[in-house]
């Protein structure tokens, strides 16, 4: 089966019947590794790397330099930079983060880029300045209302106006986006749809939200179900929500590397999934072995199952 997968290495992702899903890459280093797949987009460009492998707050001019090769790089393939998800589990050894009962419901992420609005800034003029040299999209983790939305677009347009004020060029057509991890903004997904350029679902973090399961406690394994009722019958209102909007929603979650689960999440509406280089020649092997009226129609009897194991039964086909 390895070899099979093999010979997909090169081909676009399709269903049987050649209905085209986008699959990109998830990197997470300067140095990333496409396993020699083809890949239409870089779909999660995590950049905490920068800062947790520094001794220092990076620099705009060394975020620069970093984002500019990474879009050179991607000759032209958009190139979608999520701006710093640090707090949670993740920490910086120089900077102190506020001491929390649980840090993953507290200052993470966009949240702590709201309280540190120096760090926030600087990342973005950094990525601004690099967007053009590639096409760069911005997306924001950790997002739960459109309050959040809203601020950090604000914030966005006012590090565009203080470059356009100091001569320096930027992309001013730059497409600004969400991660979709958190429940209170997927159950608006209708009304996010109107307020961002594009969204991209982080099925890691919605799971732990969505079954109230911290995603780094092994005994909490059994709760933390990727699969469970809720969480397809979520996911089908994200993708239907974006669609009827007509703006682009993909998923980059580990949901969207494992086989069996991208082709549950093309069944439920998905057309873009971004996932692990690794991971892409067995993903479009297991896409190409179904027609989408068969996924369509597996995706449907999961929504209407109870419970996790026979949503993973029906997912075997
Ligand atoms: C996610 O939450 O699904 C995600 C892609 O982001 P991270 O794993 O970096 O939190
Ligand atoms: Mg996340």
């Amino acid at each position: 089966q390895i070899e099979e997968e093999q010979t997909y290495l090169l081909r676009p992702g399709a269903t049987k019947d050649e209905v085209k899903i986008a699959l990109g890459i998830n990197v997470g280093s300067d140095a990333y590794d496409t396993a020699g797949a083809a890949y239409d987009f870089i779909g999660l460009f995590r950049t905490e790397f920068l800062y947790m492998e520094n001794d220092h707050m990076p620099t705009e001019e060394e975020q620069f330099s970093v984002y500019r090769r990474i879009l050179e790089g991607a000759k032209g393939k958009p190139v979608t930079l999520r701006t710093l998800d640090i707090g949670g589990d993740k920490t910086l050894p120089y900077f102190s983060l506020p001491k929390e009962d649980n840090p993953f419901l507290g200052e993470r992420a966009l949240r702590l880029c709201f309280s540190h609005m120096e760090i926030f800034e600087t990342q973005m003029r950094a990525a601004l300045r690099a967007s053009v040299y590639g096409n760069l999209q911005i997306m924001f983790p950790m997002v739960g209302s459109m309050e959040d939305i809203r601020r950090a677009k604000e914030a966005v347009r006012k590090v565009m106006d203080a470059l356009k004020q100091e001569g320096i060029a930027y992309d001013p057509k730059v497409k600004i986006g969400v991660m979709i991890e958190v429940p209170s903004l997927a159950l608006q997904a209708d009304l996010v749809a109107q307020e961002v350029d594009f969204a991209s679902i982080g099925s890691n973090d919605l799971t732990q939200y969505v079954c109230a399961a911290d995603r780094m406690n092994a005994a909490m394994e059994p709760y933390y179900q990727t699969y469970a009722p809720a969480m397809v019958r979520l996911l089908g209102f994200v993708f239907e929500s974006f669609q009827k909007a007509n703006k682009p929603i993909s998923v980059c979650g580990e949901m969207a590397g494992n086989p069996k689960g991208a082709a549950l999440l093309v069944g439920l509406g998905a057309r873009k999934l971004s996932m692990n280089a690794a991971m892409l020649a067995a993903v479009k092997a297991e896409l190409a072995r179904h027609r989408i009226d068969e996924l369509e129609k597996m995706a449907k009897t999961c929504q209407k199952l109870c419970t996790e194991k026979e949503i993973k039964e029906q997912m075997e086909m």
